[in-house]
């Protein structure tokens, strides 16, 4: 499909370092609830908020978003921030978006705690410009203060912040990370392909014998061709 006639499409931006079922599952909901006709994963490239050298190559990052999507057709990923060789912040990502999706209405999909970190990115003005926020819910935060921020936000800024109904999974990268640091199970908290990448590369200090790394990666560097 061209993207000039999608009239709703997501974007679901993130360090993805590793990306998780907690990301697929808000992006699969937005998608359906709010009727989109593509959800974006984009990766953040050279991002304001986290040191580069403390985050896993983009290359990496977008091969497990990659992996992680390859069997939902409403999903892509776009490398929009990863190919950027600036600080890539939200709102240039989503002028440059709006250059090539003009006719399409855009929703910036996002967890709770970015929701309260919102006011704090740059120009969140002229990210509401270009897209609503469809918020999920983290069962760390209260529901209670969850609400209470949508209203805050939407008095400010007429209509442009809806909470998602989605189951929630507690589940982070940071939390993946470490368990892959003490040599625990991650299995069931991210898709298995994503498992196997991690598992094949030792990424994030994952135990792993070198035999099952080396199968893993020439079945992984068969399936991506
Ligand atoms: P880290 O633990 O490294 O900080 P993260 O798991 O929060 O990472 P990011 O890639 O930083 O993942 O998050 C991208 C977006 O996805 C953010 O808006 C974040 O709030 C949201 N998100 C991540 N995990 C979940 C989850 N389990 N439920 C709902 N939203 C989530």
């Amino acid at each position: 499909m061209e993207k000039e006639t999608l009239k709703k499409v997501g974007i679901m931006g993130g360090t993805f370092d590793p990306i998780h079922f907690g990301h697929l599952m808000i992006a699969e909901n937005a998608r359906e609830q709010f009727g989109l006709e593509k959800v974006l994963f984009v990766p953040t490239g050279h991002s304001p908020h986290k040191q580069e050298q403390d985050v896993t190559s983009a290359f990496h990052r977008c091969r497990m978003v990659s992996l992680a999507i390859a069997d939902n057709p409403g999903f892509l990923l776009d490398r929009i921030e990863v190919d950027f060789k600036d600080v890539s912040y939200t709102y240039r990502t989503l002028e440059k978006i709006k250059e090539y999706y003009k006719n399409t209405e855009l929703f910036f999909v996002l967890g709770a705690d970015s929701l309260f970190d919102f006011e704090s990115w740059k120009e969140p003005e002229a990210i509401l410009e270009n897209c609503s926020v469809l918020a999920a819910y983290r069962k760390h935060q209260q529901q209670e203060k969850f609400f209470q921020q949508i209203d805050v936000l939407n008095e400010k800024y007429p209509e442009k912040f809806f909470p998602l109904n989605t189951p929630s999974l507690e589940v982070s990268s940071q939390d993946i990370r470490n368990r892959l640091h003490y040599g625990r199970t991650i299995r069931y908290l991210v898709p298995k392909e994503v498992e196997q990448y991690i598992r094949a590369y030792h990424l994030y200090e994952g135990e792993v014998s070198e035999d099952e790394a080396c199968r893993n990666r020439k079945k992984i560097e068969k399936g991506i061709g």
